[in-house]
């Protein structure tokens, strides 16, 4: 099978067509699973019941009432939920759980007829920029095996890249899923916050995260996203459709900001390549037909300091549930707070207690109007200056990431380093905007060639946008 060039319409067709079943489909991706995942190391599991749900989505092509997913192959991040099945976030903290009810989006792409191939790896709780923060290994980047996939959904992204999955889910809170897509040269959708249900997802970031498609091209991701969205009455945050309204836009206007980001170790934290690309792909978008505008967002410079408080706030009351007790691994201490304390001590990873020492440091008093409330009325300019550069452009390109992917190990000690990987791709979750990332160009670098992207930006709930102006960017009919 070319696996390299399907699509979830192509399958579906040869679905339809009786070319081929999902059963041998999900066959094909185990194979090359068997034959990849040693090294590139972008499942932690692929379910033993994929050929069964497989079966179930054959019967519904023999009964006539398949949908466009029906038989497709989902590999899911390893924080989402699926009843019956391990999820663990890549934490040794959560060894031995299993999932005791399906998370909502995994609900509806069953109810689809999906099939749900297996669990991928990621950076533990969904914390970091490189997959290295995994318990159980780093993930290897398909295009140059000695660099990161980029994180924390680098096992999904990695999986995509390598043809071990057709599509998969992701989350992301501060850029998981689009900066990993473009260090993988692949496609990938934060949604609008709340336009996806976050039920059943391990919270990292309550008000910043969200579940994401990852696929080779856009329309696959649409075709994921218009299957997952929805209110969903178990996530209160979650929202209707039509919540937002949509002005008429025949050819959307693209705004390109000027950069003025913050210098780290007195360097500027940015790749001559990811910006000659970013000049090639205003330029596409110029012989395409469209109007690009420069726009300023005096603010966006903020959004790294600003979510390295708001984040980890968020994180150290979401990760206060992993005690022992209620879920995963249970270590024996002298008494109640020594097993917490024990089953936290050797259950979380370093980058996890240091987010939780972090935010509980800035949400203490006396420290939470110097910090936590200052990053959120930094949430609010930044909030600001969006609102108002989408009153004249439509579409907001940036480069996805500074460069191109890193080598393993090179920022793992390095925690400023790898937070500034967040630069471009904060600000979508910081004010809950749809962001999407598209492959462009690559730069080779000794012999390899390594993807870069761009990342589109709309107002919220105009993914519908995000689509348009992404299939013609990549010439996708
Ligand atoms: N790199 C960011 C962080 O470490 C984003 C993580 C995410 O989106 N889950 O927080």
């Amino acid at each position: 099978m070319d696996l390299k060039n399907l699509s979830i319409k192509k399958v579906h067709e040869a679905m339809i067509n009786g070319e081929f079943t999902s059963v041998d489909l999900v066959n094909e991706y185990k194979k090359v699973y068997e034959e990849k995942n040693g090294e590139l190391n972008a499942y932690l599991e692929f379910f033993d019941d994929a050929i069964e749900q497989a079966k179930e989505a054959d019967e519904k092509f023999k009964d006539g009432s398949a949908v466009l997913m029906t038989g497709i192959p989902v590999a899911i991040k390893d924080n989402i939920l699926f009843k019956g099945h391990k999820a663990g976030a890549a934490s040794k903290v959560l060894e031995g759980y299993t999932a005791t009810y399906d998370a909502d989006v995994i609900k509806k792409l069953r109810e689809a007829g999906a099939v749900i191939i297996g669990r991928t790896n990621m950076d533990e709780f969904a914390m970091g920029a490189s997959t290295e923060n995994s318990a159980y290994g780093p993930t290897k980047n398909p295009h140059d095996t000695s660099r990161v996939p980029g994180g924390s959904s680098g096992g999904s992204v990695a999986a995509v890249a390598s043809d071990m999955a057709l599509v998969t889910l992701g989350s992301d809170t501060g850029g998981s899923i689009r900066q990993p897509s473009a260090f993988c040269g692949v496609v990938g959708l934060k949604p609008t916050y709340g336009s996806v249900s976050r039920s059943g997802l391990m919270a990292m970031g309550s008000s910043l995260d969200c579940i994401g498609p990852i696929g080779k091209s856009v329309s696959d991701v649409e075709a994921v996203f218009e299957t997952i969205k929805g209110k969903d009455e178990m996530d209160s945050t979650s929202i209707p459709d039509d919540l937002y309204e949509k002005k008429n836009t025949k050819k959307p206007v693209i705004g390109v900001p000027t950069i003025n980001y913050p210098k780290y170790k007195g360097d500027e934290q940015w790749d001559l390549a990811s910006n000659e690309n970013l000049e090639k792909a205003v330029k596409k978008f110029k012989d395409l037909g469209y109007d690009v505008k420069t726009i300023e967002l005096p603010n966006i410079r903020y959004s790294v300091p600003a979510y390295y408080v708001v984040m980890p706030a968020e994180v150290s009351a979401n990760l206060s549930r992993f005690d022992g007790v209620k879920y995963g691994l249970h270590k024996d201490g002298e008494n109640l707070i020594d097993d917490y304390f024990k089953t936290r001590g050797e259950g979380l990873g370093a980058e996890v207690k240091r987010r939780v020492l972090v935010g509980t440091y800035v949400l203490s008093a006396g420290y939470a109007d110097q910090y936590y409330y200052k990053a959120q009325a930094v949430r609010d300019q930044i909030r600001a200056d969006y609102k108002k550069a989408f009153e004249n452009v439509d579409v907001i390109l940036t480069p996805t990431t500074a460069g191109p992917a890193f080598k393993i190990g090179e920022k793992i000690n390095d925690p400023v380093a790898m937070y500034l990987e967040d630069i471009f791709t904060s600000p979508a979750n910081m004010t809950g905007l749809p962001a999407m990332s598209v492959p462009s160009g690559a730069v080779s670098v000794n012999g390899k060639n390594l993807p870069l992207g761009v990342q589109l930006m709309a107002s919220h709930q105009r993914e519908d946008l995000l689509f348009k102006v992404g299939k013609e960017f990549l010439g996708e009919k």
